[in-house]
């Protein structure tokens, strides 16, 4: 076991606010040094610190100089953001460096107060992929390679489940893409699927995908769970009209009811031949599948979108929900969102819970269901049926508690 006290950085050209956050830090168990100016930073800077805490406003470099400059020795410490200007400034240096690929472990209004800087510093890190999924890729990933891997199946589905907030049952699943490769480990999508669509791969991928997931869904119903099962697809690779048909095919080979599968379209724009999309949108909701419309709040026209698609359940965007306590902004957000999905008739669900505080608070709004690592991260197919049982026995604890 390692017994190092956590490394902690904080930059901040006011002397005094240095001593307090040393002070505190140091209560708390860190082991903290201080400096006041950004040319100090970067030469004390080194990759052993856990956390830094950044005043935004500095003398020659500024907080926001300081997080590209973090981004760009691809910084793994856990940044805090502190600043005496309005809240909006802080929460767009934060979505700043998120965007950059910081993690952020939290946001500090000037004067800080000693509640809320121990709330941060205590709070344990989170990473943002549960460290059994992630596996680091090494070197670059050829389309040769991919159109080999789908060929070899070597894609596979994990699930991650969804839960419907009110009775706390599982409804459905989301099937989340992985390739197992054979000497890098397990890749995530987000490192291959853009190459898919490049390389003309995303059909026969989505297809694979299809495939594993209605089975898998067929595997479950088998052992009693009778759940819903909702794939990914890009809204640019509704190409082909037929699409709906050949979804109809997959489901009776599979013997699943149309209402068991759901669609999720993961494009936040409608591509230029809207018609033909519409025409494949509207045919596969009238043979009775579902249409969820993802990453909503994230396009510039995902209300387009719901205005003209024929989407039944709305999923809010993970940026959105993950900040929902701290960030009022992220809050009116889900809860717009929210009030969006009621007044159309359709299902919301918040995607990037991870904690009970963020269970908490979109229940609160009334959100329908609910996604995210306070949940389960995803897992595999075998996994699911013991997962069931393990949550099952959770709500009864809980309820008997
Ligand atoms: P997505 O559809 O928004 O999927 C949710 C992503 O958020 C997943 O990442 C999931 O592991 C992650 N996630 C779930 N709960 C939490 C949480 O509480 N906190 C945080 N920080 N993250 C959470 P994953 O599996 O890496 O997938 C990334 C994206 O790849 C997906 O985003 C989706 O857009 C795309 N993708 C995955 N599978 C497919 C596929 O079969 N086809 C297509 N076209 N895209 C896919
Ligand atoms: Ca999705
Ligand atoms: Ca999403």
């Amino acid at each position: 076991m390692n017994n190092k006290a956590p490394r902690l950085l904080v930059v901040d050209d006011e002397d005094d606010v240095c001593e307090f956050v040393s002070f505190v830090a140091r209560n708390i168990g860190y082991e903290v040094t201080s400096i006041s100016d950004s040319q100090e930073f970067i030469e004390q800077y080194s990759h052993d610190l856990n956390i830094i805490i950044i005043d935004l406003t500095m003398p020659g470099m500024d907080g926001v100089e300081l997080i590209r400059y973090l981004a760009s020795v691809d910084s793994k410490a856990e940044i805090v953001l502190m600043s005496g200007f309005d809240l909006s400034v802080l929460y767009s240096a934060r979505g700043l460096a998120d965007s950059r690929g910081l993690t952020v472990k939290g946001v500090l209004e000037k004067p800080i107060s000693i509640d809320s800087l121990e709330r941060i510093l205590d709070r344990r890190s989170k990473p943002r992929v549960p460290s059994s999924e992630t596996k680091k890729i090494s070197g670059p990933i050829t389309a040769d390679e991919l159109r080999q891997a789908i060929n070899n199946k070597e894609l596979v589905n994990y699930y991650q489940p969804k839960i419907d907030i009110p009775s706390h049952f599982l409804t459905s699943v989301e099937a989340l893409v992985r390739w197992q490769h054979p000497d890098k480990g397990l890749i995530m999508p987000d490192d291959f699927i853009a190459l898919a669509e490049e390389a003309g791969l995303i059909k026969d991928l989505t297809s694979l995908v299809l495939d594993n997931a209605l089975a898998d869904c067929g595997g479950w119903k088998s052992k009693g769970i009778v759940i819903q099962v909702a794939v990914n697809i890009s809204i640019k690779t509704l190409t082909d009209l037929n699409f709906p048909d050949q979804l109809q095919k997959k489901l009776i080979e599979h013997k699943l009811d149309p209402s068991q599968l759901i669609i999720e379209i993961t494009e936040s724009a409608f591509s230029d031949d809207i018609s033909h999309v519409l025409d494949i949108l509207t045919r596969i909701r009238m043979k009775g599948i579902h249409l969820s419309i993802d990453d909503f709040g994230t396009g510039y026209s995902s209300i387009q979108m719901l205005h003209r698609g024929p989407f039944d359940e709305l999923k809010i965007d993970r940026s959105f929900v993950q900040h929902i306590q701290t960030d009022p902004n992220a809050h009116v957000i889900v809860e717009t969102s929210i009030d969006f999905s009621k007044k159309m008739n359709i299902k919301s669900v918040a995607e990037g819970v991870e904690t009970q505080e963020i269970w908490n608070s979109v229940e609160k709004l009334g959100c329908d269901v609910a996604q995210g690592y306070f949940i389960s991260p995803a897992i595999t197919a075998v996994e699911i049926p013991l997962w069931l049982v393990a949550w099952k026995q959770k709500q009864l604890l809980h309820c008997c508690a």
